[in-house]
């Protein structure tokens, strides 16, 4: 485990990064939370201004259209975005800390010149590793890649519980191009939207904005040069992203901890039982204050996480913390705060069921939380 002093002050530039960007989700997304919510559908001009405020690209470094910052920076934007939404928040992350990261660290330049434009300017990407036998025992896949004369590749297969796959033109498809090799097979390529042989199948009925879909490959085509990383490489690709990625759940987490917290505040002050605010009340108040203490400790846990990545160090112990400790700190706030609206907490015309609802999904995507404990357990154990 890194040793490094906690760095998780936030500098100046930093806190005002955070807050144009909650400020952006306040004005343009909170508005449009339950209706995105019932219609199951993030509408594409709100995606356009994503873009335009530079949040899809954000580690892309200038010269490729992004925004050269940090993994620390994408953090806090998707912190921000997920206390008003977490759906809008898991398309941002899913771009960035997964597709985006993949691309920074394993593309050709060629690759890089050719997406990285796109995937800071209009184009959504998608990550696409797990199906419906292969989940935490992801390199199990039933996908095949064969290759074919003159190097291209042909992939077959069927992956599931694809986010944004709705919305994506760019899919980081995994699939096993030797399985006698077993997870050394696994190789990582680049399907774009519209190439012959990839279909976006059924759409998952979760009741949420974020689209999570199956992806059919029949005789999907695709070039040599859209290998990403080497065949035969592509487990290193995926566990390298997705040790990044785990911070990004994190950061949706204690984000959809804080908007439900925020709820709850205010809401504990306005509503008045045996004549006054039920915030007067000290069980209230130390539910809250709990709550609070609990979720500052999450924060403290992400943000090391982030700033040990950014700083070139070990990682994966405080990134598997971080992201089982978030997940289940965000599961309690969000149940307190339906609890603390009483029965209008269990109705649709107020947001804390739906944030209880989303925070459910921290303890099982990009690693349940049993496969977090491993990570830990293996580091102290051996
Ligand atoms: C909304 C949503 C979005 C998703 N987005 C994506 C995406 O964009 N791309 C993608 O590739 N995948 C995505 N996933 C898939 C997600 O990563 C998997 O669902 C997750 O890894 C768990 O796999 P599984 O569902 O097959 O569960 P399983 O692996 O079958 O696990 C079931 C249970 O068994 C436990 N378990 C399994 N193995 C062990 C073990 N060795 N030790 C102890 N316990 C174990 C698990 O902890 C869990 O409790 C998404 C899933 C959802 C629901």
């Amino acid at each position: 485990m890194a040793t490094t002093a906690a760095l998780t002050a936030l500098s100046e530039e930093e806190r005002l990064v955070r807050d144009n960007v909650y400020e952006f989700a306040d004005r343009e997304i909170r508005q449009l939370v339950r209706e995105m919510d019932e219609h199951a559908k993030i509408p594409r001009p709100l995606i356009d201004k994503l873009f335009a405020l530079g949040v899809m690209g954000i580690e892309i470094p200038e010269r490729y259209g992004g925004g050269g910052a940090s993994f620390f920076h994408a953090v806090l934007a998707v912190e921000a975005l997920s206390r008003v939404d977490p759906s809008i928040a898991v398309l941002v992350d899913v771009q960035n800390t997964l597709v985006v990261n993949a691309f920074l660290r394993w593309g050709t330049d060629e690759q890089k010149q050719v997406y990285l434009p796109r995937l800071a300017s209009a184009s959504v990407g998608a990550y696409a590793l797990s199906e419906a036998g292969s989940g935490s025992d992801a390199f199990a896949m039933a996908s095949r890649a064969a290759r074919h004369a003159g190097g291209e590749w042909v992939l077959n297969g069927r992956k599931l519980w694809i986010t944004n796959a709705l919305e994506a033109d760019v899919f980081l498809v995994f699939a096993n191009a030797d399985p006698a090799a077993g997870h050394r097979g696994v190789t990582a390529f680049v399907v774009e939207r519209g190439t012959i042989g990839l279909t976006v199948g059924k759409k998952e009925d979760k009741i949420r904005a974020s689209s999570t879909c199956e992806l059919i490959l029949e005789d999907c085509r695709v070039p040599a040069a859209n290998v990403l990383g080497e065949a035969g490489k592509g487990y290193k690709v995926a566990i390298e992203t997705l040790n990044e990625g785990r911070i990004g759940i994190g950061a949706q987490m204690i984000g959809l901890a804080r908007g439900a917290l925020d709820h709850a505040i205010k809401y504990t002050r306005e509503r008045e039982q045996f004549g006054k605010p039920i915030a007067s009340f000290q069980a209230v108040q130390h539910q809250i204050a709990r709550a609070a203490t609990e979720l500052e400790a999450a924060r403290l846990l992400v943000y090391n996480a982030a700033r040990l990545r950014d700083a070139g160090q070990p990682f994966l112990t405080e990134a598997a913390m971080c992201k089982i400790f978030a997940s289940e700190v965000a599961e309690r706030i969000t149940s307190l705060a339906v609890n603390l609206y009483g029965g209008y907490g269990f109705v649709k015309d107020y947001p804390v069921e739906k944030l209880y609802r989303d925070a459910k999904i921290g303890q099982i995507y990009e690693g349940t939380s049993n496969l977090q404990l491993q990570t830990i357990a293996k580091q102290l154990l051996g």
